[in-house]
């Protein structure tokens, strides 16, 4: 993957930071938290939300190949049907993150692209399968959230509301942790309350910020 014109370029000197961790890690805290500090979020999972809008070329791609009845009359998605059709196989899965992972990457890219033309210092992107697509490549810095798996299962079903099993199904369905702190040049630890992240979030700032 190169570092052409549309691959997260840096032109003017923007700071490309790359936020990741696995499911119930507090990656979207943190993510909060550098927003605060005024640094653009650039949202993986808001993204793939937004490109299944009603009548959206990629929701169009979606429904030839997982059904039409995925819709309703007013063109929107029924998400649980399409989790229930495209999650039950890895070929499925395959076949849905082929459509729409490209799509996300493309809005992601265009993300930074406008942002750096504004002139912003850094943005970041909140993207939860950063290492596993090898994006963290494409990042100055590479920040991952760190907490163990049992601590993450209890946040889970505790603060979102899942069942033990589904939270546990899906870290399991995730890249293992070592691979994922292998790849980060900051590594949040996450395991304690949430006052402890403040001052890590601080240096991960002043970091971005003097590099
Ligand atoms: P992610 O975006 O990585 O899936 P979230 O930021 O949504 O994770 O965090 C998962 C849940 O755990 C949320 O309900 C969040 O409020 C909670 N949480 C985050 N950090 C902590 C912490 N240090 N202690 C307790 N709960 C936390």
């Amino acid at each position: 993957m190169g570092r052409g014109p549309f691959a997260f370029a840096s032109v003017a000197g923007m700071k490309r930071i790359g936020l990741t961790g696995g499911i119930g890690s507090g990656k979207s805290t943190v993510a909060g938290m550098l927003a605060d500090a005024g640094f653009t979020i650039v949202d993986a999972d808001q993204i793939g939300r937004d490109i299944m809008a009603p009548g959206s070329p990629v929701l169009a791609q979606v429904a030839d190949e997982f059904g039409h009845d995925l819709l309703d009359a007013d063109g929107v998605l029924d998400r649980a049907e399409l989790a229930r059709r495209a999650f039950g196989s890895e070929e499925a899965t395959q076949r849905l993150n082929s459509i729409t992972h490209p799509a996300i990457r493309e809005e992601a890219q265009r993300q930074f692209v406008t942002a750096e033309a504004r002139g912003d210092e850094a943005a970041v992107y909140d993207m939860p399968l950063l290492v596993e697509q090898g994006l963290h490549e494409l990042m100055d810095l590479t920040v991952v959230v760190d907490v163990d798996p049992e601590e993450r299962v209890r946040r889970l079903v505790a603060s979102r509301g899942l069942d033990e099993a589904d939270a546990r199904a899906r870290i399991s369905r995730q890249i293992d942790d070592a691979t994922r702190r292998a790849a980060a040049d900051v590594v949040i630890d996450n395991n304690g309350p949430k006052d402890a992240l403040a001052p890590q979030v601080e240096a991960l700032i002043a970091q971005a910020r003097a590099e």
